[in-house]
């Protein structure tokens, strides 16, 4: 479960921030995550309950925003949706694209006072 990991990252960025502007509260994380991204979204909700509530922590929300991976074909430039790497245009049939989203993994935004 690297899920734990990724939290323990996540919230290091959130303590930085929330030092630099003196906060003392950290309220809300909102992170977003690709759908290729290899994070369960459901191990990353469990081990956020699992923290250790520190004062800094004590009432965080985590916010997971889930990206949709899309592809664009190479062979017509049809843009879809896809479920994986192994999905094909939904036009052309082709497994011949390039992903234009969906390995997101970042921190998009920290309310803290
Ligand atoms: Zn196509």
């Amino acid at each position: 479960m690297h899920e734990a990991y990724i939290l323990q990252n996540i919230l290091e960025i959130a303590e930085n921030y929330a030092k630099k502007y003196n906060a003392v509260k950290v309220h809300e994380i909102e992170v977003e995550i690709g759908q290729l991204s290899d994070v369960s979204i459901e191990a990353l909700e469990f081990a956020m309950q699992c923290i250790e509530r520190n004062n800094l922590f004590e009432n965080t929300t985590l916010k997971i925003k889930k990206i949709p991976a899309k592809a664009k074909c190479n062979k017509c430039s049809h843009e879809f949706e896809i479920e994986n790497l192994l999905s094909q245009c939904t036009l052309c049939k082709s497994f011949d694209f390039t992903v234009l989203q969906g390995n997101e993994l970042k921190v998009l935004a920290i309310v803290v006072d």
